[in-house]
């Protein structure tokens, strides 16, 4: 049987849903958001999932973590709204003690089979030396939900009835990975993404300098390119 051919990008007439998994509040953001704005925009349904709610993601320690995760929680639903997300779910888990487990892989087969994507974007897990545990955990436990877990019906039989997703789309390469497979223009979704990076205020100390580094550099979106049909 011919191979089926991998989606074009966002404007791809067969992906009806997608679900983001990362670990952070402003992770989408920064590495996916002009990509899901493009699908939301023609009807896709995309949903987010966050493993924590970045309750070590200050440099201060003039708050706590509960109180930060609860800011940035807000932080991350008013950025959901702009960029058009269907679901946001936080599974609550700390930040920087994220682990590859199979109680983490058991939450993310029920989040994959109840958003039903035909695309998954998450963290590429192989950088080598330097990159934040939770991305790596969180690519790697994705990938490892995604396929063969969701699909087979005897994996995780009590996260709901199986589900394949075609693709996932893999952000955060290492800068000296192979070129990118698709590399996506959101020059047409650029304001949004980055009113969205704005609502994440305690991550920002200069809205005004984000503003114009984000004109110069966030146009594009990079992804390597996973088949798991
Ligand atoms: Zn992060």
């Amino acid at each position: 049987m011919a191979r089926r051919r991998l989606f074009s990008g966002p404007a791809d007439r067969r992906i009806k849903a997608a679900l983001c998994i990362v670990a952070h509040p402003d992770d989408i953001d920064f590495f996916c958001a002009g990509t899901v704005i493009l699908m939301a925009s023609r009807g896709v349904s995309v949903d987010f999932v966050l493993a924590t709610s970045g309750d070590k993601g200050t440099r201060e320690a003039v708050i706590s973590g509960a109180e930060l995760a609860a800011r940035r929680e807000r932080e991350q639903l008013a950025s959901a709204r702009l960029l058009g997300a269907a679901r946001v779910e936080f599974l609550g888990r700390g930040d920087a003690e994220l682990v590859e487990s199979l109680e983490l892989r058991g939450e993310l087969v029920r989040e994959i089979r109840r958003s039903r994507p035909d695309v998954i974007l998450t963290f590429d897990p192989t950088p080598g030396y330097r990159q934040h545990p939770d991305h790596r955990v969180v690519g790697r436990v994705a990938l490892d939900a995604a396929w063969p877990c969701a699909r087979d019906p005897l994996s995780f039989p009590e996260a709901g009835p199986p589900h394949e997703a075609a693709e996932a789309w893999l952000f955060g390469s290492p800068p000296t990975a192979p070129p990118p497979d698709l590399t996506v223009d959101v020059r047409d979704a650029l304001e949004l993404k980055i009113a969205a990076r704005l609502e994440h205020g305690s991550q920002t100390y200069s809205p005004a300098r984000l503003q114009a580094r984000w004109r110069r550099m966030a146009a594009e979106e990079r992804f390597v390119q996973v088949d798991l049909r």
